[in-house]
């Protein structure tokens, strides 16, 4: 009999199959699943992660969009705010996703200051309603300003004034041309404070993915006993577990030849040259994470990746995923050994 990967019992024959996403994240063809998880350990991840992910994250927000099924009401992207990644003058901005009636989406970058006292600090970017005397006592005479984003000129001219209002040494100078290239897409920063829950759901479907790829013999290892913990039984250190990447994850890029897919992407990679097993995953196409399983990997050299469309609900093997040990900076913490074979 089957032990549960989570929590060690048996898997008796009415326990059900895990989805390897969670089924309100989509449903897909083929549809992935492991028979090496318990009947507890199903029902205790559909409510007490599963559920919380879809009403706190970002990736519960955009299942919305893409017309899965879920309650409105309580959705929010708590703490995520978008901004510019690319371009000097509106590096940092502030962003936000608008999607139309007709299901299309565009980036809009919000009606906005940027202030900084001197060319070596970063922008600090305030919307209107955070102009106030305390933003205008941090840039004394001599800072510099910018103002940028908004539909037209009204939203231009009301923001100028109220900085006029509250920073008397502000000088107008115009307002500067937005940071989108020729192809209309600009590349998003989302800065997010992932609740402990969430990272937990995110470890649940990277171990999953773990398990799928590697085998149910292979995620029992005691290796991943402390990521099990933390999975289950919500114990342990939630740093320097889920990273957010920078990148997207290299595998969208591949796929579709440019920034992103509509999709979920979920690879592992084994990789001895750094000792590390690690996941990577993103869900609709949101933010890329990477999850490190093991530290302490001695197995050999290896990538797989699968993309999950939320169009076709088709599911396709990535043909190539291996991204490299530099392609993030790397990690300092972990503890656990595995071997692959
Ligand atoms: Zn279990």
């Amino acid at each position: 009999m089957k032990k549960c990967i989570y929590c060690r019992c048996d898997v008796t024959a009415d326990a059900g199959r895990e989805h390897v996403i969670p089924q309100s994240f989509g449903v897909f063809k083929p549809d992935l699943t492991l028979n090496c998880v318990c009947r507890t350990c199903n029902g205790y991840f559909g409510s007490k992660l599963e559920w919380p992910m879809l009403i706190e994250s970002i990736e519960g927000g955009r299942r919305l969009q893409f017309g899965l099924k879920g309650t409105v009401g309580g959705i929010g992207t708590k703490g995520v705010m978008p901004t510019v990644a690319e371009g000097d003058d509106w590096k940092g901005a502030r962003t936000r996703i608008r999607t139309e009636k007709d299901g299309t989406e565009s980036t809009e970058v919000l009606p906005q200051v940027g202030a900084r006292r001197n060319a070596s600090d970063p922008w600090e970017w305030v919307l209107a309603h955070e102009l106030t005397t305390e933003f205008a006592d941090r840039y004394p005479k001599g800072s510099e300003f910018r103002i940028v984003g908004g539909n037209d000129e009204a939203d231009n001219d009301r923001i100028v004034q109220k900085l006029i209002a509250v920073c008397t040494t502000f000088v107008y100078g115009g307002k500067m041309n937005p940071p989108f290239s020729g192809d209309g897409k600009v590349m998003l920063h989302v800065e997010t404070q992932t609740s402990r829950v969430v990272g937990r759901c995110l470890c649940k479907i990277a171990f999953n993915y773990m398990a799928m790829t590697c085998g149910d013999t292979f995620a029992l290892a005691r290796d991943f006993d402390q990521m099990r913990e933390f999975i289950r039984n919500d114990v342990g250190d939630e740093m320097g577990r889920v990273f957010v990447k920078h990148k997207p994850i290299i595998a969208q890029e591949i796929l579709s030849g440019q920034r992103g897919t509509d999709g979920h992407v979920l690879t592992v990679e084994g990789r001895p040259a750094d000792s590390t097993l690690e996941i990577q995953l993103t869900l609709f196409n949101s933010i890329p994470y990477r999850i490190p399983m093991t530290r302490n990997y001695i197995g050999h050299r290896f990538a797989q990746g699968h993309h999950f469309s939320l169009e076709s609900g088709e599911v396709s093997e990535l043909k190539t995923t291996y991204a490299g040990p530099d392609f993030d900076p790397p990690i300092s913490s972990g503890s656990s050994s595995a071997k692959f074979d």
